[in-house]
C-alpha cells in the first residue's frame, strides 16, 4: 500500500532529517513507530501525508509517486490524529467536526452527517453530536479526532502519541477502539513513547534513531534481542521481569499475560505436572 524508497528529507539544506529510509506498509497492518525525541518520527508522518517531499528517493501509495499529491489528496485514504487534537478542531459542534471532510470532498450534507453521525459511533461517542469539541475531556478528543479520520473511510490511520495524557481508564478505551479498528482491517501506524502500549498491542515495530530506520520487525524480538537502551527506549516492565526469570528457566515474554503463562508453564514442569 505504502512504500518508501530510499527516502531523505530535510527541513534546511545539509542537515538531513531523514536519510535513506526505505520500508512499507501493507494494508491492514498495526504498526509501532518509536525514537528518542527529534528521531524523525514526526517528519516521517508528515512524508507520508505529502506535507513535505522527499529531497532524494520515492514514496509510492498504491504503486504512485506521491509527488504529484497534495496533501489534501493524501487525506482522503490517511487519516491522520494530531498528538494534540484541539489543534485540529474547529466547530462548534462534535457532528459538525466530523461532517466537515466528507463536505469538503463533495459529499452531500445530508449523507455527510449520516457519515459524521456513524463515524461518532464508531469511536463510543454516539449521543455526543452536539457536544462542544473543546468541552471534552483528552480521550474523548482524541476519539473525535479519530471520528473525523474515520468519516473520510481511510485506509491508513495515523496516530501521533494519541494515549499521552489520557487517563488510565481512557487509555484503555482508546486502545480497545485501535484493536477493534485493526480488526476491521484498519492499517494503523502509531507514534508511542508508551513501551509498554508497544509490547502489549503492536505485533511490528520501526525504530528510528537520528533519522534513520534502526530497526524493523517483531516487537517481541525488539525486546527479546536489542539493547533497546542504546535507541532511547525503555524496557517494559513485563521484559524486565522476563530477562530476570530467564536463569530460572521461564521463557520470555514482553506482555505481562504472556510472562504469567510463561510462569505457570514453567512451574508445572518443575512438579511434573
Ligand atoms: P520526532 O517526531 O522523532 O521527535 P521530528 O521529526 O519532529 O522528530 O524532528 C526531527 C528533527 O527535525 C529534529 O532535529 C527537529 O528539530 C527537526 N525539525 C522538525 N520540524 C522542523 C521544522 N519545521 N523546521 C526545521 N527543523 C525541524
Amino acid at each position: 500500500m505504502l512504500e518508501f524508497n530510499n527516502v531523505s528529507f530535510s527541513y534546511h539544506k545539509n542537515c538531513p532529517v531523514v536519510s535513506d529510509l526505505s520500508l512499507t506498509v501493507n494494508p491492514g497492518e498495526y504498526i509501532a513507530v518509536v525514537g528518542r525525541n527529534g528521531s524523525g518520527k514526526t517528519t516521517l508522518t508528515r512524508l507520508i501525508m505529502s506535507l513535505v517531499k522527499p529531497v532524494k528517493g520515492t514514496i509510492l501509495f498504491d504503486g504512485e509517486t506521491t509527488k504529484k499529491y497534495a496533501p489534501a489528496d493524501m487525506a482522503r485514504h490517511i487519516g491522520y490524529v494530531f498528538q494534540n487534537p484541539s489543534r485540529q478542531m474547529f466547530h462548534d459542534t462534535a457532528i459538525e467536526e466530523v461532517a466537515f471532510g466528507p463536505l469538503q470532498i463533495g459529499i452531500s450534507k445530508d449523507d455527510a452527517i449520516k457519515q459524521a453521525k456513524e463515524a461518532l459511533a464508531k469511536v463510543g461517542l454516539n449521543g455526543y453530536e452536539t457536544a462542544y469539541p473543546s468541552g471534552l475531556s483528552k480521550g474523548q478528543k482524541q476519539r473525535l479526532a479519530v471520528a473525523s479520520a474515520l468519516s473520510m473511510a481511510p485506509r491508513l490511520l495515523i496516530l501521533d502519541e494519541p494515549t499521552s495524557g489520557q487517563d488510565q481508564q481512557d487509555k484503555a478505551l482508546f486502545l480497545t477502539l485501535l484493536d477493534h479498528l485493526h480488526q476491521k482491517g484498519l492499517a494503523i501506524i502509531l507514534i508511542t513513547h508508551d513501551m509498554n502500549i508497544l509490547a502489549e498491542k503492536v505485533a511490528r515495530t520501526i525504530v528510528m534513531c537520528d533519522g534513520t530506520k534502526v530497526y524493523d520487525g517483531s516487537t517481541a524480538n525488539l525486546f527479546q534481542f536489542h539493547d533497546v537502551e542504546k535507541w532511547g527506549l525503555k524496557k517494559p516492565t513485563a521484559v524486565t521481569i522476563s530477562h530476570k526469570l530467564s536463569p530460572y528457566g521461564v521463557s520470555f515474554s514482553p506482555t505481562v499475560d504472556g510472562l504469567i503463562a510463561e510462569f505457570k508453564a514453567n512451574e508445572r514442569g518443575a512438579v511434573g505436572v
